[in-house]
């Protein structure tokens, strides 16, 4: 993968304008843009991917409609923040949080969404694929991702991608 430096803000911009159109208007989609943005190392179409394959999935969770916030802004991150037993190095990175207030993920499953072909939807309705991808991309951008959901409250997706000042 070319990773390039590169801000996340027009991107975000670009595949919310899309969403609009594919989203169900039952789904109010917000975006948080904050202004002191970091530049990272990434690729912009991977990037795209990856907020396409996390907002179709909240898309899917909310068949009554609901809210998608999707934000972008600066964190210090510090020893307590690393995933347990990982090796990335502390400093300044971006985060990426995408919520949802749809169905949320029971615990029994959430240790096995990110596997390839994992899915809970019907036959020919998802591949099981989309969350392995995006992790994947995650992993490409030296960053990582984290999960948090509640049944019947909703769900939140974190994206930590280290900046050029990391
Ligand atoms: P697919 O969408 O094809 O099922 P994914 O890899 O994108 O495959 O997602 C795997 C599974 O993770 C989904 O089938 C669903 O059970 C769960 N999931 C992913 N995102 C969400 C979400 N925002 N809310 C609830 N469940 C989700
Ligand atoms: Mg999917």
């Amino acid at each position: 993968t070319e990773l390039t430096p590169m801000s996340l803000s027009p991107v975000l911009k670009e595949t919310v304008e899309l969403l609009r159109e594919v989203i169900p208007a039952t789904i109010t989609i917000e975006e948080h843009i904050d202004e002191d943005e970091k530049i990272i190392h990434g690729s912009s179409t991977q990037i795209h991917q990856v907020l396409m394959n996390l907002c179709i999935n909240a898309g899917h969770a909310m068949p009554e409609g609901g809210t998608l916030s999707i934000e972008i802004s600066p964190v210090e991150v510090t020893r307590n923040h690393l995933p347990k037993g990982s090796s990335f190095p502390t400093g300044q990175y971006m985060r990426l949080q995408i919520r949802d207030t749809g169905h949320g993920i029971e615990e029994d499953i959430l240790d096995r969404i990110f596997d390839p072909y994992f899915t809970t939807k019907r036959i020919g309705k998802g591949s099981g694929l989309g969350l392995s991808i995006v992790h994947g991309i995650v992993k490409d951008h030296h960053g990582w991702i984290t999960v948090d959901s509640q049944v019947g409250v909703g769900t939140t997706f974190q994206i930590f991608l280290p900046t050029l000042e990391t």
